[in-house]
């Protein structure tokens, strides 16, 4: 049997496409199926708790269409727990179902769950934050602990769920922190990293030191113990996630979770390969095939590992009101996968975001053609990919840690930064061949590239920034700070920011000799927490982060939906020298308010002046400030600050003259017509965030060691 297994033919003979896997309950009755095509027999064990010598009752289940194996135990189950014993020739496998809805601590056995019953008061009546275009999203990407496990947080629930819930909270200088610190910075969405069950912190033990990002799942379709408040009862873990999701709702942000669907903690320990042995991972020969960097790769290719993968992203969607998905190493997986999900979210609402690293962490045994990496983001429509282009191009590259890059001031870096501004797009304006890192243009539309300077993986930006500019000043090492966020969210696609970076975040390893991880995986909580009273000496990094965030939303010139927009719009400014890029937006059908947007990047230890085109401009970001406040006007030319970016607007759209969306400008004069402009500029784009119209992962393999593709 296990030579046909992972064949068409073997699909074609066994793949179920039923909705009912798992333990579907009703308070009268609860019926299984489970998929073990390979089986000679399966029964179900029934336990009255999720661990412990409790068994209640097995019972034997009939072999049923398509290798399925089905029962049904009449009787209110809620709150019981089980397992399937699945009997392979002599060898009896005891294995959660893949489909359990929650489980007991540590994820050892599976729950049957009145889902409903989980739900937190109101929940039928939550509603995502009004989204439409995945270039509208400003994304935050943050760890369950790292939000709350720093006493400076204020946050009474410190590792958990809840801890996302709790308003009012502020650090030692009574500066807000947590919730109400992500409301004010003017996010639209925030990754959470992986939050399903992973299996390398022990949830019997938590009241003993652990910490770890999560890349290690276990059961994909349960949230991780060790952040619910009480770890033993299935349906708290489940209730809690509910009520985080519920309360970023209602604070106007929507939540990504961070899928890990391309690998398995165990492999031969996984549920996975303990029901249907070598049908959910790829072989190269003997050996399991190690695309992921962790000692195995899924096959998302075959029939039920890409039902398994459509079923839960559309399960988290639908029961948890999830409203994005990043995929670890998508290039592990199969473009026909990657679109089978977007048809399938698509379905339950467009809007879900899809993206995910368009690598791979080794060779996968999969045809390179299949792959859904970067180079094939062309053809999976609002399916995006980050882009390592412009992360490296501003900072350096992430596997050299004294690497720098445009705002470092690296030389010969303007195609690269110009290839990053148009989102990887197609353009003519771009000299693909000065771009090293890529040989095309591969995202079809801006909002499939994910623009950032930093995420979990690697040094934080502000290490990156200090490790390569030995004998920089700090002051000098905050203006590359606030070059690299300003090119990020000037720049068209999807901005995207590791939480703390606009705090300056550091990751200070826990040794006597200093220094900082690059790799915090399974650091303690002191070099991955967040530390809130940091915010207060660097308020001024803080507010430009909120003012570049405030000035994208107001400004639809940033947010282009299409690659035919940017090639008809944004036009590069020539001849200013090198290390200095500068363009020009108009209009653009996305504009709502300002005619006309200038953007310049000075990556010069020395101020630049810069013609502008004929008229008044006036400056909404500079060196020091960014924001929807005019910080001064400038006509026939401007100087551009050393080490800093610069953005003016100037003219009122047509659209919005013809809507009457503007003031009267007419009847003020001067100066204070301007501010009243800049009030509605403010305003505008509040409503409109209120609107909402608005790597390579390194794998954490045992060494630490990381490749790439
Ligand atoms: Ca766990």
């Amino acid at each position: 049997m296990r030579k046909v297994i992972g064949t068409t033919h073997f699909d074609e003979a066994f793949a179920y496409d039923g909705d009912d896997l798992g333990a579907v309950y009703t308070k009268e009755s609860t019926k299984f199926r489970v998929w073990a095509p390979t089986a000679d027999a399966v029964s179900l064990n029934l336990y009255k708790e999720g661990d412990g010598d409790n068994l209640l009752e097995t019972i034997p289940m009939e072999a049923d269409e398509r290798g399925t194996w089905v029962c049904e135990k009449q009787g209110d189950l809620n709150g019981r727990y089980y397992t399937y014993s699945i009997r392979i020739d002599d060898a009896v496998n005891e294995a959660v179902d893949l489909y359990a809805r929650s489980t007991g601590v540590n994820g050892n056995r599976g729950m049957i769950l009145d889902l409903r019953s989980t739900d937190p008061e109101g929940f039928e009546e939550d509603v995502r934050p009004a989204f439409v275009n995945a270039t509208d999203a400003v994304i935050y990407e943050l760890h369950v602990r790292d939000l709350s496990s720093d006493p400076s947080s204020g946050i009474q629930n410190v590792g958990k769920f809840l801890g996302f819930t709790e308003k009012g909270t502020v650090n030692s200088q009574g500066i807000a922190t947590g919730l109400d610190h992500m409301k004010d910075l003017g996010i639209t969405h925030v990754q959470i990293l992986p939050s399903y069950d992973y299996a390398t912190v022990d949830e019997s033990k938590l009241d003993t030191a652990q910490f770890n990002w999560g890349y290690d799942p276990k059961n994909y379709n349960v949230p991780e113990g060790s952040y619910s408040t009480d770890p033993y009862h299935g349906e708290v873990r489940v209730k809690e996630m509910k009520q985080m999701v519920q309360t970023l709702h209602e604070n106007d942000i929507r939540v990504i979770m961070d899928v890990v669907y391309n690998h398995t903690f165990n492999t031969e320990e996984s549920w996975f390969q303990k029901t249907v042995p070598d049908y959910y991972y790829r072989k190269s020969g003997d050996a399991y095939s190690n695309a992921s960097g962790c000692g195995n790769e899924t096959a998302s290719e075959r029939a039920m590992m890409r039902k398994f993968m459509i079923d839960s992203v559309v399960y988290w969607a639908e029961e948890y009101h999830i409203d994005g998905f990043r995929f670890d190493l998508m290039g592990v997986h199969d473009t026909e996968t990657m679109m089978a999900i977007r048809e399938a979210l698509d379905k339950v609402d467009p809007s879900i975001m899809m993206y995910g690293e368009g690598w791979t962490s080794g060779d996968a045994a999969i045809e390179s053609s299949l792959q859904a990496t970067k180079n094939h983001i062309y053809q999976m429509d609002r399916v995006g990919a980050f882009s390592d282009d412009i992360r490296d191009g501003i900072r350096g590259n992430v596997f050299y840690p004294l690497d720098t890059g445009f705002v470092s001031g690296k030389e010969g870096l303007e195609e690269r930064i110009k290839f990053s501004v148009v989102g990887a797009t197609e353009n003519q304006q771009v000299d693909l061949a000065a771009n090293e890192n890529s040989g095309n243009f591969w995202s079809r539309q801006p909002g499939q590239s994910i623009n950032y300077a930093s995420c979990h993986d690697n040094l934080t930006l502000w290490d990156k920034l200090t490790i390569s500019n030995e004998g920089v000043s700090e002051e000098d090492r905050v203006k590359m700070n606030k070059l690299a966020s300003a090119i990020v969210f000037t720049s068209q696609g999807v901005p995207f920011f590791q939480a703390g970076e606009e705090m300056l975040r550091t990751k200070p390893l826990q040794t006597e000799e200093g220094g900082v991880d690059e790799n915090s995986y399974s650091a303690p909580d002191a070099t991955n927490s967040l530390k809130w009273d940091n915010k207060g000496n660097v308020l001024d990094v803080y507010e430009y982060y909120k003012g570049l965030i405030a000035f994208r939303k107001a400004h639809g010139a940033l947010r282009m939906t299409t690659a035919g927009e940017i090639q008809a719009n944004l036009t590069f400014i020539d001849g200013l020298g090198e290390n200095v890029v500068a363009y020009t937006i108009e209009n653009s059908p996305n504009m709502e308010i300002a005619e006309e947007v200038l953007v310049i990047y000075n990556a010069n230890k020395d101020k630049v002046s810069v013609p502008l085109p004929e008229g008044e401009w006036e400056i909404y970001i500079n060196g020091e400030k960014a924001g929807c406040e005019a910080l001064g006007t400038a006509a026939g030319s401007v100087e551009v600050d050393r080490i800093s970016a610069m953005a003016l607007t100037r003219g009122i759209s047509e659209n919005a003259k013809q809507t009457g969306e503007t003031p009267q400008t007419d009847s003020h004069g001067g100066k204070s017509d301007s501010l009243v402009r800049n009030l509605w500029l403010c305003i505008g784009g509040v409503c409109l965030a209120v609107m909402g119209i608005f790597g390579y992962k390194r794998k954490r393999n045992n060494a630490g060691k990381e490749t790439k593709r």
